[in-house]
């Protein structure tokens, strides 16, 4: 549902008005396409208030917020506006702590990446043949969606660089450190440069949240 605010103002009859949609919040015409297809109309409330942050390229962000509230697409929405997707070089990062979270993040990104020439996202998680994924990362895709536990592995083998890393996310910050990732965590953001945005999600914010938060 779309919704549209008039607003009268004065005698003079200026007529102002506030469309909560997508095109508003700054989005290019291909992300504002795919999101279309996906029966996006108006964007979310964590969605209004992140998206046009985030597009200023150049912030760290907190962000409380629980799955099912449209976070996926108030970080990936952005990422896709952000990045060079002419280069292959990998530049952004997705956290995550599950392999399910980690295949639906990738599906979701894919999705909204749909019409943007040369998108390429690619997801590493444990539990699953390492080969494949090493092939994949081999192609050279500009996003990365991870579990912590696999992403390390892979830089031990030398297959993934993250020299060249422009925007970290950590999504269900909580319960990645719930689930012991906070070492590997430290080791990844290490392997980053100092100069890049991060963006933490998180359903909670007990203190070792605000700790990382502060931390990276
Ligand atoms: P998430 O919180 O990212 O897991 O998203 C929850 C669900 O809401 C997913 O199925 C999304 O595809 C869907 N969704 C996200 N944003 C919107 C939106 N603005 N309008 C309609 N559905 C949405």
């Amino acid at each position: 549902m779309m919704v549209v605010e008039f607003y009268l103002k004065g005698d003079n009859h200026l007529i102002s008005f506030r469309m909560k949609t997508f095109d508003l919040l700054g989005l290019s015409t291909p992300v504002l396409r795919a999101i279309g297809e996906l029966g996006f109309e108006s964007p979310t409330p964590i969605q209004e208030q992140a998206i046009p942050v985030m597009l200023g390229g150049n912030q760290d962000v907190v962000a409380l917020a629980q799955t099912g509230t449209g976070k996926t697409a108030a970080f990936g929405l952005p990422l896709i506006e952000l990045l060079d997707f002419t280069k292959r070089d990998t530049q952004a990062l997705i956290l995550a702590p599950t392999r399910e979270l980690c295949v639906q993040i990738t599906k979701d990104m894919q999705n909204y990446a749909k019409y943007t020439p040369g998108a390429h996202v690619v997801s590493i998680y444990g539990g699953a043949r390492i080969e494949g994924q090493i092939r994949e990362v081999r192609k050279g895709p500009q996003i990365i969606a991870a579990t912590p536990g696999r992403l390390v592995d892979m830089i031990e083998r030398g297959v993934v660089d993250l020299s060249t890393i422009e925007f970290v996310v950590l999504d269900e910050a909580d319960e990645m450190l719930t689930m012991g990732f906070k070492e590997d965590l430290d080791l990844i953001l290490s392997q980053t440069p100092a100069e890049k945005s991060t963006w933490l999600f998180s359903a909670t914010m007990p203190r070792e949240v605000q700790r990382i938060a502060n931390d990276y």
